[in-house]
């Protein structure tokens, strides 16, 4: 076992602050990575908060961050895909069964057994509960640590660990593509890797914002057209008319207002995953025979395969660059909405 810097939050309501904890040293299976970078996802504060205690409790202390991105300093004996120097990635997963139907079907972020980087039991024993990447070190399994194509922007790259393959996956299955409208709600970390990516897919993007200021940035991102939501009329005037749309919003919302914007048979899938629950009308789906549907991150073959789509079509995040000293004050920015349109730590802020 090594100690390593992080930052760390001790109860729900304290900010997050400097620490230290233990790494184990790498098995055969591990690569031991050196972060550069580690993007901030509002899963992180939901967590850091325990906002969503009635699924899944937080355990404190708690160190967030599951958009890593960093160097290989080591590996086991037995590792093959990664060596000494490569720039690797590190999402939401550190762990699943492999044996399940589900990882049988590269399916990880379904596994019953899936370890997420943060607040999931520690199966080595070497802490409570795994830490996360607001860190300087990190040691992963090598089937959960990823390539990060040689062109990408490191501090850009590392929100496509988690903001990139949360939209990436259900657009996919959506067939999302050219002759397609596609929504997007909430144009913030994932939001606006969903317009990046659905307008690299070929498809009509339009972005619902509550936010006016953000029309501009929207449409320079690949929007085709943008909705400001509160906005009755505007939102009328797409009845009816959408194949699918991607809800991103981390807060309570109505989501019928998106529901009733959709074709017959079009498809609302949600990765927003806000504290309590949504309300749906039965009449938002059985008139036109809607189907609303959830999502979460993606596969670690389908993270690759977003990762090597990034690097054809040159698509990172937005970032704010920050030193992880800017974390409280980076916390309260993302639930005023006001991220452009990711923050992505500095990690040798740290050191
Ligand atoms: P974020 O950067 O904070 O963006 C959320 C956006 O939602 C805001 O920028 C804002 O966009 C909109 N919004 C915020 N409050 C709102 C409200 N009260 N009413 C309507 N719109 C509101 O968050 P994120 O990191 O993109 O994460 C979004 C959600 O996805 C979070 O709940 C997160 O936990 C979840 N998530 C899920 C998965 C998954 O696998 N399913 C993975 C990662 C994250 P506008 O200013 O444009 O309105
Ligand atoms: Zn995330």
């Amino acid at each position: 076992m090594y100690q390593t810097k992080a930052y760390s939050a001790a109860s729900a309501t304290s900010p997050l602050a400097s620490t230290s904890i233990p790494r184990r040293e790498p098995t055969e299976r591990d690569v031991q990575i050196e972060i550069l970078f580690c993007g901030i996802c509002h899963s992180d504060l939901h967590t850091a908060r325990n906002e969503w205690s009635s699924v899944m409790q937080t355990t404190y202390p708690c160190v967030p961050g599951h958009e890593i991105v960093g160097r290989v300093v080591k590996v086991g004996s037995g590792v093959t895909r990664h060596k000494a120097g490569d720039i690797v990635g590190v999402g939401c997963l550190v762990g699943s069964d492999q044996n399940c139907p589900c990882c049988q079907e590269n399916l990880e972020n379904l596994c019953p057994n899936g370890v997420f980087t943060y607040n999931s039991p520690d199966k080595h024993g070497t802490a409570p509960v795994t830490y996360g990447g607001y860190s300087s070190s990190i040691v992963v399994d090598e089937h959960f640590v990823l390539r990060i194509p040689a062109n990408l922007d490191l501090a850009g790259a590392a929100p496509l660990l988690c903001a990139g393959i949360t939209t990436y996956s259900p657009m996919k299955r959506a067939n999302v593509g050219p002759g397609q409208k596609v929504g997007i709600v909430g144009l913030g970390g994932l939001g606006h890797m969903g317009v990046k990516l659905a307008s690299a897919f070929g498809a009509h993007v339009v972005v619902f914002t509550t936010s006016p200021n953000k029309r501009e940035d929207a449409l320079r991102l690949g929007a085709h057209d943008v909705v400001i939501s509160h906005n009755a009329d505007e939102m009328q005037k797409h009845a009816g008319s959408f194949d699918f749309i991607l809800d991103c919003v981390s807060a309570e919302h109505d989501i019928n207002t998106y529901l009733q914007l959709l074709k017959h048979d079009g498809n609302m899938t949600l990765v927003g995953a806000p504290e309590k629950p949504l309300s749906v009308s039965a009449f938002s789906l059985i008139f036109g025979r809607r189907s609303l549907s959830g999502s979460l991150i993606g596969g670690i073959a389908e993270t690759q395969e977003m990762l090597d789509f990034c690097g054809q079509h040159n698509i990172t995040s937005d970032v704010e660059i920050i030193p992880i000293q800017k974390l409280n004050e980076a916390y309260e920015r993302m639930i005023k909405s006001d991220v452009k349109y990711r923050f992505s730590i500095d990690m040798s802020s740290l050191k």
